[in-house]
């Protein structure tokens, strides 16, 4: 349970991004909300509520929470955005206006899981093609032809063995599917090998799931480079950031035969999609689904709630970011 406040000065706290009703009914009348849905809205919002509002709940990576808009509030002390990736909060700002960022890892990291590993046997075994098959009635007049990729035999490269990465993994060992990885640092407590290298990796795999976070130190980290040095029975999975692959160089690779097939669920410039993909038989397009069931978003936001709570009762936030960590307080 998180406690209330703990004065009787009302907080007031902007909603940026796209509402949700559990954050917008988790608050009692000791706090006033202000609701802008667009970056347009908050900066329509009246000079008044920028000197006012100590908290911000960003709802949806589509709202950039950048400088420009963070430093409209002066009185900003904690930010708690929604989603374990928050490269679209200015998180350096925020340390140095000594603003606390909190995110919701942890509560998505199985399910983020599932839909990585699904989409990897998707891809390889064709489920969407096949599904298309049988409703338009040609298995009435043959079997379904041999997917020519499967998991059998494969051997699985994840970029980023963190929470996500480790809870694939554990999914792969399921299947018998020797797993090695790419971070920057080992990560602790894993027997997995360790490529500090992410070509050399590519090179020894045939397979890339991708779940590191967006920003500028991945941006298209999965390049032509490295795509070649997966070859023609690749295939990549990336359910991380469309920032983190240099689509227009996956989408010759698909074209070229330079891998085999790959499978998305996040997009350079989301919601739009490359027609060229679209077109592809060799893909499988989902619309940014990870974490997205009811049960598992219903925990990120009640995490927002409980984060901004806490806060203002007085105590650490639960789950701040790295960058913005949180000592002598309660
Ligand atoms: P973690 O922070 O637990 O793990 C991140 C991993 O990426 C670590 O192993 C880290 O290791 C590695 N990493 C970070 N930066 C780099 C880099 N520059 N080069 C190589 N490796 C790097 O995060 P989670 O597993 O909880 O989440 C990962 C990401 O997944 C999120 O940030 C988010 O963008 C994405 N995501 C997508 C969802 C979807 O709907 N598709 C849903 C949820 C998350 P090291 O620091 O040693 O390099």
């Amino acid at each position: 349970m998180v406690g209330g406040p703990i004065s009787s000065e009302k907080i007031d706290l902007v909603i940026y991004g796209p509402l949700r009703p559990i954050i917008e009914n988790g608050f009692t009348d000791h706090y006033v909300l202000h609701k802008s849905e667009t970056r347009a809205d908050l900066e329509r919002l009246p000079p008044s509520v920028f000197e006012k509002v100590r908290g911000m709940a960003v709802t949806y990576h589509t709202v950039p929470a950048d400088k420009e808009s963070l430093a409209r509030f002066p009185r900003l002390e904690i930010i708690a955005s929604f989603g374990v990736g928050y490269d679209h909060v200015d998180s350096a700002y925020a340390r140095e206006h000594n603003i606390v960022v909190t995110n919701t890892p942890d509560v998505l990291t199985e399910e983020v899981a599932d839909v990585a590993m699904g989409l990897l046997i998707a891809t390889l075994r064709e489920f969407v093609k096949a599904d298309r098959y049988l409703r338009s009635g040609l298995w009435l007049t043959q079997n379904y032809p041999l997917s020519v990729g499967s998991l059998r035999d494969r051997k699985v490269g994840i970029v980023g063995m963190g929470r996500i990465g480790q809870a694939v993994a554990r999914r792969l060992d399921a299947s018998r599917v020797p797993v090695v990885y790419h971070s920057r640092n080992p990560a602790s407590g894993v027997a997995y090998k360790h490529y500090p290298d992410l070509i050399e990796m590519a090179k020894a795999v045939d397979t890339l799931i991708v779940i590191v976070p967006g920003g500028a130190a991945t941006t298209k980290m999965i390049n032509a480079e490295v795509l070649k040095a997966l070859g023609p029975r690749g295939v990549l999975i990336n359910v991380a950031r469309g920032s983190v692959v240099d689509e227009p160089a996956l989408v010759q690779a698909l074209k070229s035969g330079t891998i085999l097939a790959a499978g998305l669920d996040v997009f350079a410039n989301e919601p739009n999609v490359p027609d060229e993909l679209k077109t592809m038989q060799n893909v499988v397009l989902l619309p940014h689904i990870g974490s997205a069931s009811v049960v598992t978003r219903n925990a990120m936001d009640q995490l927002v709630v409980d984060n901004l709570k806490t806060w203002f009762a007085g105590k650490p936030p639960l789950t701040p970011v790295p960058e913005t960590p949180v000592k002598d307080r309660g």
